[in-house]
C-alpha cells in the first residue's frame, strides 16, 4: 500500500511516456509497417499483389488495350505486407514504407472505392470475353 502510494507520488513528477497525440507527433520504430509504395514503371502487372491482398485494398482496372492501372486504398489496407511478399519485384515495383496512415483525414479514395472495385472486375471480364 505504501509502495503504491510512493509510486503514485513519484509518477506525479515524472515525464509521461505517452505522446500527446495529435498535439505532438507520434514516434514510430523503423520496423513500423506502413503504407504500401508502388512504382508503375517497375511493375510487370502480374496482379499477384491484387490476388494476395486480404481486404482487396489493391485493384487494377484494365484498359481497352489490356494495360492495367493500379489503385490502392489506404483506408482498407491492414498493412500486413502480403502484397509485397508475393510481388516478383519487391522493393522495385512494390514496397512497404514505415509511414503510418491516419485514415480519418482524407476519405476521397474510400468514397469512390466501390466504383473502383466494380470497374476493376468489369474491365477484366470484358477483356477476357474479347480474347475468347
Ligand atoms: S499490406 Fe496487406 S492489406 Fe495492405 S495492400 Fe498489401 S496485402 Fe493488402
Ligand atoms: S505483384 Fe508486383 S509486379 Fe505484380 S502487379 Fe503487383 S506490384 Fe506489379
Amino acid at each position: 500500500m505504501i509502495r503504491a502510494l510512493l509510486e503514485a507520488l513519484g509518477n506525479m513528477f515524472r515525464k509521461p511516456i505517452t505522446v500527446d497525440f495529435p498535439f505532438s507527433p507520434p514516434q514510430f520504430v523503423p520496423e513500423c509497417r506502413g503504407e504500401i509504395g508502388y512504382n508503375a514503371e517497375a511493375c510487370i502487372f502480374c496482379l499477384l499483389c491484387e490476388k494476395a491482398c486480404p481486404p482487396g485494398a489493391i485493384q487494377y482496372i484494365r484498359g481497352e488495350d489490356g494495360q492495367d492501372t493500379h489503385h490502392y486504398n489506404t483506408h482498407l489496407c491492414i498493412f500486413c505486407g502480403d502484397c509485397v511478399r508475393e510481388c516478383p519485384k519487391p522493393n522495385e515495383a512494390l514496397w512497404q514504407t514505415n509511414a503510418p496512415v491516419f485514415s480519418t483525414t482524407d476519405q476521397t479514395i474510400n468514397k469512390g472505392w466501390d466504383a473502383v472495385e466494380n470497374e476493376a472486375a468489369r474491365t477484366k471480364r470484358e477483356y477476357k470475353k474479347k480474347r475468347v
